[in-house]
């Protein structure tokens, strides 16, 4: 792959897919140099916090663990001036989006306090992070400082993991707010994508099939699995992609 200067910054990554994204890039010939793992609760006990602890601990040089509340304004801005001064004028290569909550509920059932919560955690968080004073200079600096003509993810990218279930072709009964929630964070993408193409900033929906997570259950891939592909994908984005609803295996999804 690409430029050994990498520059990668995940949120939710102290269990899940973004745990296990944490793990490949560090592990395999991923060419990250620096990556910031974002999780809410950095002092947790549980064994997936502590998991991410052990792997930062194994790769010092390569691994910082940030604190990040994607639903909260000030975590955000605390944690946009720690990833300043840790990029520096290289900027930010890679953001990766995968924080996110599922609602179980239908319409009837579902209240509007929980249809709020997987809002702001799903589509608000996300939108805050792209947003002028967060992230966005990161980013920017991350176009300016590379020699490479293009778009990739290791010029500045962002990757949202989002969900088929958002997709309007197939619309499923047994939820309503995680599907809108998705859909939410599809077409945010898509006005991103617009937005800032002048800034040469790649955006992408990336869905990761379902998943054996907390989230995914049972699910049908492990999520060695499943991130292998995604950073698959990530590895074979170009300025062709930008704006593309791909799965774990590249295959373009139905908006
Ligand atoms: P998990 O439930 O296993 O993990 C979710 C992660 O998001 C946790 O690290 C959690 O942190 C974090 N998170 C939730 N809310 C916040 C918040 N407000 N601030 C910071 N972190 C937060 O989910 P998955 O790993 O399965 O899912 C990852 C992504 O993939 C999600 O966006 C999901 O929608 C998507 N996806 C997953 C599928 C699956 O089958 N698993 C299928 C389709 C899409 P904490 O531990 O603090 O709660």
């Amino acid at each position: 792959m690409a430029a050994k200067a990498c520059s990668v910054l995940i949120t939710g990554a102290n269990r899940g897919l973004g745990l296990e994204m944490v793990k490949q890039m560090v592990e395999s010939p991923w060419p990250v140099r620096q990556l910031l793992a974002c999780c809410r609760d950095l002092d947790g006990l549980r064994a997936e916090v502590r998991g991410l602890r052990d792997l930062a601990k194994k790769h010092p040089n390569v691994i910082t663990v940030l604190r990040l509340d994607t639903t909260d304004p000030c975590s955000i801005k605390e944690s946009a001036k720690q990833v300043g001064s840790l990029v520096g004028k290289a900027g930010l290569n890679l953001l990766v989006n995968n924080t996110g909550v599922l609602t179980h509920g239908t319409m009837q059932t579902t209240s509007t306090q929980d249809m709020q919560a997987a809002f702001n955690t799903n589509i608000m968080g996300p939108m805050d992070f792209t947003k002028v004073r967060e992230f966005l200079p990161y980013l920017q600096a991350a176009a300016t400082a590379s020699e490479k003509p293009g778009m990739s993810c290791s010029k500045p990218a962002v990757v949202s993991i989002s969900s088929t279930v958002g997709s309007m072709a197939t619309v499923k009964e047994m939820y309503s707010f995680f599907p809108m929630a998705s859909a939410g964070l599809n077409m945010l993408t898509l006005c991103a994508t617009e937005e800032f193409r002048k800034d040469e900033i790649l955006f992408v929906v990336l869905h990761p099939g379902w998943v054996c997570t907390d989230m995914g259950g049972e699910g049908v891939s492990l999520t060695g699995r499943s991130v292998e592909g995604l950073l698959s994908v990530m590895d074979s984005l170009t300025e062709k992609q930008t704006g593309a609803f791909l799965d774990y295996e590249g295959k373009v999804m139905p908006w």
